[in-house]
């Protein structure tokens, strides 16, 4: 089996509505994605003969993540998550936030990410999403 792997980053501020901790706060992480493609066999004629995959083609979908992600604020959509947006408009600032149906935990966002990658790649096998150097989340599928 042949796997490929491309890498991007974004910057992102988060919000985990109801953690007890340093963490309850508004907080931002240099987050680092790695994604892997599988394949077992390679492509036979073409502009992409004897690849898995073109990385141009990857590194699309990985840069949609990153223009959906970076320099964001990430916040559940919950009731808590709709006042935060709601006082920021309130400021003259404007605040580019992204509401998600999901706690923006690491394990949420890099199932997101997957299912995101997975139309338009659809033999993504894995990602893995860094919060930190040595803090990550790996999702794929199970077998
Ligand atoms: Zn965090």
């Amino acid at each position: 089996m042949f796997i490929l792997k491309s890498e991007i980053g974004f910057d992102s501020a988060h919000y985990l509505s109801g953690y007890e901790g340093k963490c309850g706060n508004i907080h931002g992480h240099r987050y680092r994605l790695i994604a892997k493609v599988k394949g077992t066999k390679l492509k036979e004629i073409g502009k992409d003969r004897a690849m898995v995959e073109d990385f141009s083609f990857i590194k699309l979908a990985l840069k949609e993540i990153h223009d959906l992600f970076d320099h964001k604020l990430i916040i559940e959509d919950d009731a808590t998550g709709r006042d935060l947006i709601n006082r920021l408009k309130g400021t003259p600032q404007q605040f580019e936030c992204l509401l998600v149906s999901y706690r923006p935990t690491a394990e949420e966002m890099s199932r997101e990410i997957f299912n995101i990658i997975k139309k338009k790649v659809i033999n993504i096998y894995e990602v893995e999403l860094f919060e930190t150097p040595s803090n990550s989340c790996i999702y794929r599928e199970e077998d």
